[in-house]
Parts: structure tokens; sequence; C-alpha cells
């Protein structure tokens, strides 16, 4: 008899759900098993979520997407990295780009031997070094070009996007290869008796959708994994205390800069997403330590141009789910946890579950031994982003509120702790194995938090001073003309993405 999955069945049509059900039929192809996606219009999709980071285009490139299409029919825009504002102290700013920082030498990173004249009061600001940085602070973009060891042969960036209009996207992308839609209200989800397995799901309408494999997409709610399989919640919240957001859109600026901001307040923080019709915004802020009222307030004094829409509210926890593959359902998206989303890394979670879980595509029989290494790798990846994060608030020099007193007192992850000690003492980061953010990422967060170290690895000194001052200002003029040479990301859109005005 066959163990082949006849049906998989993908509860929620947002963000993830449609990414799954893209990503499904396209990777098993329609004649291996049935995708049916359910999702509900009444109840609607959390609408926010509009800045990624960089695999992104590896899944469209999976996908086939092609990337100017897709950014015309989402109003997107590109994304170098995101600029932090008041975040180590008020008046601060950093960006963490993406990409590179000068060129490794002598197999040691190149912020080694920039941390010894940094150190020595004898470098310029690391995002001198760096083409993304630079760039951005120009809006300037382009994508790659094949131009031997420039800089400019090899630029990493993301996506901002509407929301609402990827989901459009992909549905359409979905549905023309054969993921069937059904439009209802799950009203109650039956087990069988004999394992407590997902058997079917009971629609408002009296209609029953049977399946193999559930892939619970149904966001915050978790209407399979919790609801119904009762698989609890691990709560991160004593190291992310935000647990609130206000969202609202205003009106697009002339030139929508080439990287997302996220701007510390008294008691969390302002995210501003330029796309090409507006821009998003939102504030993610502490319950304990602010009113929802003053909350909303202080996020409709820091818009930039007039709002376009009301402003929303949504509630959430930091943390995820004990288990995210549960017997024969996978949690995928808001459903399986939520680290908030200052480092735009909900959206890659979906993309790296979705990968997972084909890496791990089970038959009938779903081995115990595959949900295992599931949601190991799952946990493993969830928890480095999550330190990675903390590491933002937890470094902070703010005195200027008790949230902020509160973050940079806590107890945090011995993990992050270790990395931080380390840095501290010799300027070194490791990336483990498969984590998300590389070293870069961890320095660029760590110095620009303030954590400072105190001494560079010894090996740079197989390097004279002066050839090292020689090299890093070669990099920063290598950089600057590279960025002289892109043209404005308003520029490349409008030669390459330019999206139709909408009414
Ligand atoms: C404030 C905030 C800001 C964010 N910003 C970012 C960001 O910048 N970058 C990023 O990567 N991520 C971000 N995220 C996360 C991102 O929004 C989500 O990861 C992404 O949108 C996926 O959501 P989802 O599809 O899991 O859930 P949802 O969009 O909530 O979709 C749930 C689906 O389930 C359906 N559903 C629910 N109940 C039922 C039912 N009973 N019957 C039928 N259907 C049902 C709904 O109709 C809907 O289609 C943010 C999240 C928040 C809260």
């Amino acid at each position: 008899m066959s163990t082949t999955l006849k049906k998989v069945v993908i509860l929620g049509g947002g963000t993830a759900g449609w990414m799954t059900a893209a990503a499904m039929i396209k990777l098993l192809g329609p004649q291996y098993c049935e995708v049916v996606l359910v999702e509900s219009d009444e109840i609607g999709t959390v609408g926010v979520g509009e800045a990624t980071v960089p695999p992104m285009s590896i899944f469209n490139k999976t996908l086939d997407i092609d990337e100017n299409d897709f950014l015309k029919n989402t109003q997107g825009t590109f994304k170098l990295g995101i600029e932090f504002v008041n975040w180590g102290k008020i008046g601060d700013r950093y960006i963490h780009a993406f990409g590179d920082v000068g060129k490794d030498m002598n197999s040691l990173h190149f912020y080694q031997y920039w941390l010894k004249m940094h150190l020595a009061g004898k470098a310029h600001y690391l995002e001198e070094y760096g083409l993304n940085a630079k760039a951005s602070y120009q809006n300037k973009f382009m994508r790659s070009e094949n131009r031997g060891n420039s800089p400019l042969s090899n630029i990493a960036y993301a996506f901002h996007f509407d929301a609402g209009l990827y989901a459009k996207y992909l549905r359409n992308y979905a549905e023309q290869r054969g993921v069937i839609r059904i439009e209802g209200k799950v009203q109650q989800v039956n087990l069988r008796p004999e394992d407590g397995f997902i058997k079917s799901l009971l629609l408002n309408d009296g209609q029953i959708i049977e399946g193999d494999l559930f892939i619970d997409c149904s966001g915050f709610r978790a209407l399979l994994i919790s609801d119904a399989l009762k698989v609890g919640y691990e709560d991160w919240s004593h190291w992310l205390p935000c647990d609130r957001a206000w969202a609202v859109q205003c009106e697009a600026a002339a030139d929508p800069v080439p990287y997302t901001r996220s701007t510390a307040h008294a008691a969390g923080w302002q995210w501003r997403i330029p796309l090409q019709h507006r821009v998003g915004n939102g504030h993610v802020f502490a319950s304990q330590y602010m009113s929802e009222e003053k909350a909303r307030e202080i996020l409709i004094e820091n818009l930039e141009s007039p709002p376009i829409t009301e402003p929303r509210l949504v509630k959430f926890k930091a943390g995820k789910r004990k288990e995210i593959w549960h017997k024969n359902c996978v949690a995928v998206g808001l459903a399986s946890g939520f680290l908030e989303p200052l480092e735009s890394t909900s959206i890659y979670l979906v993309q790296s579950a979705i990968a997972r879980l084909l890496a791990l595509f089970p038959s009938t029989e779903f081995k115990q031994e595959d949900i295992e290494e599931f949601n190991r790798q799952s946990d493993f990846e969830y928890e480095k982003i999550r330190d990675f994060i903390i590491l933002h608030y937890y470094a902070n020099e703010r005195d200027d509120s008790e949230f902020w007193r509160y973050c940079r007192n806590m107890s945090v992850p011995e993990a992050l702790t270790r990395r931080i000690n380390l840095f501290k003492s010799s300027g070194r980061v490791f990336r483990q194995t498969v984590e998300m953010f590389c070293e870069l990422s961890w320095v660029e967060v760590l110095l620009g938090q303030g954590v400072t170290p105190r001494a560079y690895d010894p090996l740079v000194d197989r390097m004279s001073e002066d050839e090292i001052a020689q090299r890093l200002e070669s990099v920063r003029q290598v950089i600057q003309r590279s960025v002289d040479y892109m043209p404005s990301h308003a520029e490349f859109i409008a030669h390459n993405c330019k999206a139709e005005k909408m009414m």
C-alpha cells in the first residue's frame, strides 16, 4: 500500500498560508498530492509584515518568481539594511546593513583590522567601509553586476512590500498551478479517536475538509496546533516585553529610501517601511510600561507624512510553540510563534519552515524521528534569532524610562551572555552552523548598541599598522566610488519595477 500523502490542507491565507501553498505546489508538483487552502475573508489577515531579509530572493528564485514582476505587483522597494535610531542611547544612530564590510585579509575578518585602528582612534565608522550602509545613506541602489573584485559584484538586499498585495500575488501564483482555495470559517476540528491526529475541518457552511497533513497558518489564533492539539507556548516576554503594536499607513515619500528605520521610544520602538505607494509605520511597545493611548499618540506625532488609514492595534506575546510539528500538524507563520518584528525575521521563519518541511516531508507514517528533527532545527533557529533581538534591548545605556532600565538589567539567555563576553574580551564572534545572522550582523549591532571590545584579534599584528591604514583607506575609497556609480533607488525602481499608481 502506498504511503504517499494524498492531500495537504493549509489553514489560513495570510503571508504564511500563501507562501506555503505556492511552495508546496511548485516543489511537490500537482501530480504528487492535492494542495488545498482554507481561508476566511471575513476574519482577514494580520495585515502587517512588510519588511524582509535577503534570503527572500532565494524563495523567489526557487519558485521562478520574476523579481521585477513581484515588486511591480506588491508596490515593493529594495532594502539594504535597517537603521537604528536612539537605541544604544538617545541621539545614537547606526545601520545593521546586509552584505560585506571591507575585504577579509589573511583569513581574518576585515572588521578585526578595522577594530585595531578604531581602538587606536585611527579609523572612520565601520559604516564607511561597507557598500550597503553607505548606499543607504545616499539613497542609492542597484543589483549586483559582474565587475570582478568590485563590491558591486555582490550586493545583498531584501525587500519591502505591501503584505496584502503579496498574499494576493502568491494566491494567483498558487491557484494557477493547481492549489484549490476554499472560502470558509473553520468551526470545528475533528480528531481521529485512535491517535489524536487531525482528521478533518468542519467549515461554517457544513463542508468537511479531510486531509493527511494539516499546515496551521491560522495566525495568532493557532486553531490547529494550539486549540485542537493543545500544544503549549513557550513565553519569552520576560526577555522581549513588547506585546502590542499600533500600525498605520501614511502618504508615500517622494523618494523612498532603501532601508527600514527603527526609532526607539520610551517603551518600545517605531518602524518606518517605505513602499512605492505609501509608507508603513508602526509603534511596537510594552503595555506594562506605556498605555495604548500614549503609544498611539507617539506614533502619530512621529509620522513623516499625513496618515491615510486609522491606526490599528495588534496584540502579541513573544515566544514559540513548544512543538512546531505535532502529530500530522505543522505550524507555519504566527501560529508557530512570534519574535517581534525588530529584525524583520518572521517571513524568513516562514520560508525556512517550508524548506525544513520539504526536507523532512512525511509519508502517511509520520515518523517521530523526522518530527523531532524538524522541531530541534526549528528551536535552534528561533532561539538564535531571539538572542539577536534581545541584544538590541539589553545592550542599552538609556536611562530615560523604566522600560529601558528593565531591559538593561534583565538576565538574558546564557548563550547571549557568552557571546557578548567573548566580543568584549577579544572582538570575536562566531556564527553557529546554520543560524540566520552572520558574524558581521552581530558585530554591527554589538558596536551600534555601544558594546566595545577591549582587544582585537592578535593575528591582526601580522600586518604593519601603516599597511592596515593604507588598506582601510583604499577600501573606503573603493566603496565611495562604487556608491557614486550606483543610480538612485528611485531611478532604479523607475527603470526596472515601477508599480502602477493605486487608486
Ligand atoms: C506588528 C507586527 C509587525 C510585523 N512586521 C513584520 C516585518 O516587518 N517582517 C516580517 O518578516 N514579519 C513581520 N511580522 C510578522 C508577519 O506579519 C507574519 O509573519 C506574516 O504576516 C504571516 O502571518 P500569518 O500568515 O501567519 O497570519 P495571518 O496574516 O494572521 O493569517 C491568518 C490566516 O488564517 C485565517 N484564519 C484564521 N482563523 C480562521 C478560521 N477559523 N477559519 C478560516 N480561516 C481562518 C485568516 O483568515 C488568515 O487568512 C509582523 C507581525 C506583527 C504582529
